[in-house]
């Protein structure tokens, strides 16, 4: 077929496993429905690592993104014992697609334990940052650390994107979830950047919960979210939780997004065992095709496909092999995408429509930021060793290496414990990687590059350290937390 001008170009990934056979059904239901767009078929995932391409994307895929601005994508396998990383993270990261956005409703004729209850939200997961940042080592051979990176940048185009999410689909609250009652710093942050976000949208009602209790919440009481915005792991496992509820992985559509190019895809993998079979379920790819020709500003067309899809769930003439059951007998893939077709033009008599405007992406600052403080004071250091010497021995060695600095051994921790001095007897099981807190001997004193290489020569005597943090002041507030245990 010739494109016609206002045509869209779209590049496609068919994926792995079971792919090939829902991105063929998507192909087949927006040709059907006349929907303008052109297909540029491009590759990653198991082939292009097995070719050596060590980051599971060909250069190709690369540059088509970058040209047409918008992919649909199959499922790519992880590699396990091939290739470097997932080539997943790799499409997040060369396009920046920081925003993770998972629909949650419930499906006419799909029936679930929450059937009737009116699900209807939104998770919203930050997608580029905190532990998925991916900065992980090992401090000693034993011991395993992650960095956990949470921006205020980043924060602020999450929330800010959670609102206009909200605007643009109607919704009337913001939920933020984040453990900032454990996490303060890191996740602190992202609830403080959420409620300054939020004072710019004063007609959208926010609150916010802590994590572990949204999840209780989620199961108990999913009815009572809008809009439900993340960090990146939380956010990773709340969203799985959330697809559970309204029929699972089958289901679950998902659209990834950025400022320079949106990828979309089904949350479900690769499902190799069904891979092949003509068993696959398209509605999770089909709900993100969806989601895609919204943000192509193609409302009408995606109306269209979501009715023919919702007509074909709730007549349940045709079932894929997960839907199927108590006696109702599966068709394949390519069946249920015939009947999609078959239903384009039809309206379902059970879902209540739900006017959708053009999601309107954040605009925030490009240049790099530098959150500055009108004072900043380094007042400390913590050095991370690996020792096997028990904090007994180890401190007073400490405290005499470093005698005549301008700064003093102020504890010993491990694993976030003080544990020397102990004052209080605390028992704890140490592990070889324990961290050094020194601090200015006179306050107000701030501590010098100088001091440091000097502190770190002469722990070396006693210690190999491993890893070194400054303890800054920034406008009068510690910029680090407290050890269990520290006045
Ligand atoms: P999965 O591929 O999502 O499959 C788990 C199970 O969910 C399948 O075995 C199947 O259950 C069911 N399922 C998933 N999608 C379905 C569909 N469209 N229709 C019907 N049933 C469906 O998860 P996994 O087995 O953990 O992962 C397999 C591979 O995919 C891994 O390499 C993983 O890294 C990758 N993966 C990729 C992405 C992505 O590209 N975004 C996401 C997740 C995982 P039954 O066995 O009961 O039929």
């Amino acid at each position: 077929m010739a494109a016609k001008s206002s045509s869209h170009p779209v590049t496609l990934i068919p994926g792995d496993g079971i792919g090939p056979e829902v991105v063929n059904a998507v192909k087949e239901v927006l040709a059907a429905a006349e929907v303008p767009i052109v297909w540029e078929e491009r590759y990653a995932g198991a082939e292009v690592f097995k070719k050596g391409v060590g980051s599971g994307v060909l250069p190709e895929t690369v540059e088509s993104i970058r040209r047409t601005k918008c992919a649909l994508k199959g499922p790519l396998e992880t590699p396990v014992g091939y290739g470097e990383k997932s080539a997943n993270v790799t499409l997040r990261k060369y396009f920046e697609t920081y925003g993770n956005i998972r629909p949650v409703r419930e499906l006419p004729g799909i029936r679930t334990p929450y059937s009737g209850r009116g699900i209807d939200f939104v998770v919203v997961r930050e997608n580029v940052e905190d532990l998925y940042a991916g900065i992980e080592y090992l401090q000693t051979p034993g011991v395993a650390q992650a960095l956990k990176i949470v921006t205020r940048k980043g924060s602020e185009k999450i929330c800010r994107l959670a609102f206009e999410l909200a605007r643009a689909e109607g919704r009337k609250k913001v939920t933020c979830a984040t453990k900032a009652n454990i996490l303060k710093i890191t996740e602190g942050l992202f609830k403080r950047v959420f409620e300054e976000v939020s004072k710019d949208y004063p007609e959208i009602a926010s609150d916010h919960q802590i994590v572990d209790n949204c999840a209780h919440q989620m199961v108990m009481r999913p009815e009572q979210f809008d809009v439900v915005v993340m960090t990146n792991m939380n956010g990773d496992i709340l969203s799985d939780l959330a697809s559970a509820l309204i029929g699972g992985l089958g289901f679950a559509p998902s659209a990834n997004l950025g400022e320079d190019a949106a990828i979309f895809e089904a949350v479900h993998g690769s499902a190799p065992q069904i891979a092949g079979k003509d068993m696959a379920n398209p509605t999770a790819l089909l709900s993100s095709a969806v989601l895609m020709l919204r943000h192509l500003g193609e409302l009408k067309a995606a109306q269209t496909v979501e009715n023919a899809l919702l007509v074909t769930m709730e007549e349940g003439k045709v079932l894929t092999a997960d839907m199927a059951g108590g006696g109702r007998e599966p068709s394949g893939t390519k069946a249920y995408a015939k009947e999609v077709i078959k239903n384009l033009g039809a309206a379902p008599k059970s879902f209540p429509r739900r006017e959708h405007k053009l999601l309107k992406m954040p605009v925030v600052s490009h240049a790099p930021t530098l959150v500055k403080a009108a004072d900043r004071r380094p007042m400390g250091v913590d050095v991370f060793v690996e020792t096997d010497m028990s904090p007994g021995v180890l401190g007073p060695k400490i405290e005499a290496a470093v005698r005549g600095l301008p700064l003093k051994l102020a504890q010993i921790s491990n694993r976030g414990a003080k544990v020397y001095p102990n004052e209080l007897g605390v028992e704890s099981d140490p592990v070889d990687c324990a961290r050094l807190r020194f601090k200015m001997t006179r306050e107000g004193d701030a501590l010098t590059d100088a001091v440091v290489m000097e502190v770190l020569s002469r722990v070396s005597s006693y210690a190999v350290w491993v890893h070194v943090e400054k303890l800054n002041k920034f406008d009068g507030q510690p910029a680090f937390t407290k050890d269990a245990g520290e006045d």
